[in-house]
């Protein structure tokens, strides 16, 4: 007889009467994270509605229909679009300081009826009308990469894990990247630090990585690992898993949330990733591929087939999201978000707390909306479907659990984070957009000289706190 495996040491019950049923059966019209779209949803897109399924799915298509300016843009949407809308999108543009490109997959899947509020909109096509002044604290690089970085593109934050950025160049720019400061061309704001594919620079970074034996783990990014050449990311690969303490390696990349297709018809590129985690299984080293999903909506029929893909492969993959104002900053969203990657075979790894990027003031949200989601959430799904709500401490904490706050002030929007592990001592502070606090909150952010004084008493409050906990 079996025992209730969820309880191995209890004894096993017997029944005496007809079960009872708990819990009322589910509708299954209501489990909407199964629905994929599999119809020609590109069509309603002027200058796609002649584009067939197999154009469509073309890799190589979509990589040269992929939007990079307001005149493209116009180009594909035409009169989907009021001449007011075009007008704010071109000067969003012009103030943008990341490069834009958009997917012919992501334009299709936008709401042109509602283009303001459209959550992949928000993401990918800034409008000069919906931007809010940067906070008074926010800086570029706000992360500190650079500052813990040995080698250029090279970041070493972790004691046995690093950050690899190997080139500069992603399928798709988000308005929203943590690495503006490096990713995509200069735009008349940000003039980049670049990172381009350099032998050389990638030689640097893994002389360093042998030299250094604590390192695990490596985390190849970028730019995004899906604009490196098949060669180049079996050379990566290979180097690395050459390196006797190298353990762990992931392959970051928002390409299956923005083109699957790739997945599908680059069969070159799938091949090299293959054979990477394949050498690595065999070495006793395990190689993810790392994504970045942030809507249930960018998730269709196609990118069921392409996970699919790496799926059968025995190629695992992970998500890590943001938290994003108007794009999944509610439960019901982020509640499909992770069981529709549940679904398809992705596991929700994070979900980041908007780093302070500049110029996107308008797409975060506060630390208690996250923390508020995650309550809610957690439960819904399993455990390992469930991912951790996490703050990237500004200034090079590294990431903490949002909930792990030494102090958060509600009314100011600071809260303070340390982080014993990677830079003991220190304190980390982050900021809550202004326009989400209180009024109260608002209008002592109103005055200058109130700034300092908000985080003092944020770092009073976190000291005491210390010490009355130890
Ligand atoms: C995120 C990150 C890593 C990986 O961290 P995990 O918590 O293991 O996912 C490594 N190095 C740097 C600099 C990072 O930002
Ligand atoms: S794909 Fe990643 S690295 Fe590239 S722009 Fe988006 S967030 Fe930045």
């Amino acid at each position: 007889m079996d025992h209730d495996p969820s309880h191995p040491h209890k004894l096993p019950v017997v029944a005496t009467e007809a079960p009872q049923a708990l819990k009322p059966p589910v509708d299954p019209a209501t489990l909407v994270h199964r629905q994929l779209r599999r119809d020609r949803f590109w069509a309603h897109i002027p200058a796609y509605a002649q584009v067939d399924e197999a154009t469509f799915a073309d890799h190589k298509w979509q990589s040269k229909h992929t939007i990079t300016n307001p005149d493209k843009l116009l180009a594909a949407v035409q009169s989907l679009v009021t001449s007011e809308f075009y007008a704010d999108v071109a000067a969003g543009f012009a103030e943008a300081p990341m490069s834009i490109r958009v997917s012919p997959y992501l334009l299709s899947l936008i709401d042109w009826t509602n283009p303001y509020e459209d959550p992949l909109r928000i993401q990918f096509i800034p409008v000069r009308s919906r931007l809010l002044p940067d906070h008074p604290k926010l800086g570029l690089d706000s992360l500190g990469e650079r500052a813990d970085a040995p080698t250029p593109g090279l970041t070493h934050r972790y004691v046995d894990k690093a950050l690899f950025l190997a080139l500069d160049t992603c399928p798709v720019y988000c308005r929203f990247c943590t690495r503006s400061y490096a990713v995509g061309v200069d735009t008349p704001h940000v003039e980049k630090y670049t990172l381009r594919v350099n032998e050389d620079r990638w030689h640097r970074a893994f002389a360093y990585i042998a030299s250094r034996p604590e390192i695990e783990d490596i985390v190849i990014s970028g730019g995004d690992a899906y604009n490196l050449r098949p060669q180049q990311l079996r050379e990566i690969g290979e180097a690395l898993l050459s390196i006797d303490h190298i353990r762990r390696m992931r392959f970051a990349t928002k390409g299956p949330a923005v083109m699957p297709q790739k997945l599908l018809t680059d069969h070159e590129w799938v091949d090299a990733l293959t054979s990477v985690v394949e050498k690595g299984r065999k070495l006793g080293k395990d190689v993810m591929l790392h994504t970045h999903f942030n809507h249930p909506r960018e998730i269709t029929g196609i990118t069921q087939d392409a996970i699919q893909v790496l799926f059968s492969r025995g190629i695992f993959v992970r998500n890590q999201s943001v938290l994003i104002r108007g794009v999944n900053d509610s439960t019901e969203v982020m509640g499909l978000l992770l069981r529709r990657l549940g679904y398809i075979n992705v596991h929700p790894y994070y979900v980041y707390i908007h780093d302070m990027v500049q110029g996107v003031e308008d797409m975060r949200t506060t630390v208690q909306a996250g923390l508020e989601i995650e309550k809610q959430l957690r439960g819904s799904t399993a455990g390992f479907n469930t991912p951790m709500f996490v703050m990237d401490a500004p200034g090079g904490g590294g990431k903490r659990d949002a909930h792990s706050f030494d102090h958060y002030d509600r009314v100011t929007g600071v809260s303070v984070y340390s982080a014993p592990s990677v830079k003991p001592g220190q304190l980390f502070y982050y900021f809550d957009p202004i326009d989400r606090l209180p009024k109260e909150g608002q209008e002592r952010w109103a005055i200058p000289a109130e700034h300092d004084r908000m985080i003092a008493e944020a770092k009073a409050a976190a000291l005491a706190g210390k010490k009355s906990r130890s």
